[in-house]
């Protein structure tokens, strides 16, 4: 710049004692960017052109990012809350999963949840709560010697299984939980399946706990039923995407060395994969065809009732026989037509 040279006396001294008086403005200047490995141009210092500092850019609001954003999980380590575990890794969270021992019949659920959470890498917490379920949560079939029912869920002989207030139980410690680790959601996997006979899954109650995890502690908590209107047939597909290993799950209320295939969660079980049209990985006594028989008997007494249709085993729409296709697709079973998983064959 050229023009002190024809700045008048007056004019400089005016200037001079503006600047004195206001004091500039502290602002940010931030370095000339550099692209990486390129060196940054000398500077004259005997140069009358002074480098002009950088545009001052107002900083973008930043965004919560998904992808580190830890969030608790309730896991018990049956098929719903496995395939929600996978969801939400599936969805950018750092899932922290949370499983009770709350004395139940037996631990193989939980030994399934261990298994999978070593897998995924997955920060895990059992808790126990034994003395919980076996002082204050009895007249359960899931944690007394009350024989396990057996049929189909919608049963009223089914009401044996309800643990007393279990799920407030277990979203009242995930959320505390969620809290002390700065986490801000909750999820847990109810579904409609579960409606009939478990009051504590039903909408009216997920909603309850939503606006209590809201105002609870200082720190509002967001409680996520991803589940809460589909079906386990729906989640089983929603887990075949995710690539849910289901052989590290346990459904059966009785703890034998194979799924007995009669209870109610087991004919839920075997009806979901059913519906997903692949064959569940799990062992069953008596082998999947009669238990899958079975099931569909059960379901299709309940449907009889309600004049709905019955269902019927896969038609040919969807068996595919060596005859007919000498290279059938590699998930699908050829002799009886079921779409398989090819990462849960037995
Ligand atoms: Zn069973």
């Amino acid at each position: 710049m050229v023009e002190s040279t024809q700045m008048s006396r007056e004019e400089a001294e005016r200037r001079s004692k503006a600047a004195i008086k206001v004091a500039p403005a502290k602002v940010p200047v931030r370095p000339a960017q550099v692209p990486p490995g390129a060196k940054a141009a000398p500077v004259n210092p005997n140069s009358p052109v002074k480098p002009s500092p950088a545009p001052v850019v107002k900083a973008a609001p930043v965004k919560p990012d998904p992808v580190k954003e830890p969030v608790v999980v309730i896991l018990s380590g049956g098929m719903d809350s496995t395939t929600l575990l996978y969801d939400i890794m599936n969805r950018g969270y750092i899932p922290y999963a949370l499983t009770v021992n709350y004395a139940q019949r037996h631990v193989k659920e939980i030994e399934c949840a261990k298994e999978t959470c070593k897998a995924l890498k997955v920060t895990h917490k059992v808790i126990d709560l034994w003395q919980v379920g076996t002082e204050l949560l009895q007249g359960s079939a899931l944690t007394s010697d009350t024989a396990v029912p057996e049929g189909h869920y919608s049963e009223k002989a089914m009401r044996a299984t309800v643990v007393p207030n279990r799920n407030m139980i277990l979203l009242s410690l995930a959320i505390g939980y969620a809290i002390s680790i700065k986490a801000k959601k909750v999820f847990y996997g109810v579904h409609t399946g579960d409606h009939t006979v478990y009051p504590d899954c039903r909408d009216v109650f997920t909603k309850a706990m939503k606006g209590a995890a809201l105002l609870c502690d200082w720190s509002p908590i967001e409680v996520l039923a991803l589940y809460q209107n589909i079906d386990k047939g729906d989640i089983v597909a929603k887990g075949l995407k995710l690539n849910v290993d289901y052989s590290k799950t346990w459904t059966c209320y009785k703890g034998m060395e194979k799924a007995c295939g009669k209870c109610g969660s087991c004919v839920e079980r075997i009806l979901a994969f059913f519906k997903a049209k692949v064959d569940d990985p799990v062992p069953y006594e008596g082998g999947w065809a009669k238990v899958l028989n079975n099931a569909i008997e059960l379901e299709n007494k309940v449907k009889l009732a309600k004049g709905e249709p019955p269902v019927t085993p896969q038609k040919p729409k969807s068996v595919v026989r060596v005859a007919d296709n000498q290279n059938p697709p590699p998930n699908v079973h050829v002799t009886t037509g079921r779409i398989t998983n090819p990462q849960n064959k037995r």
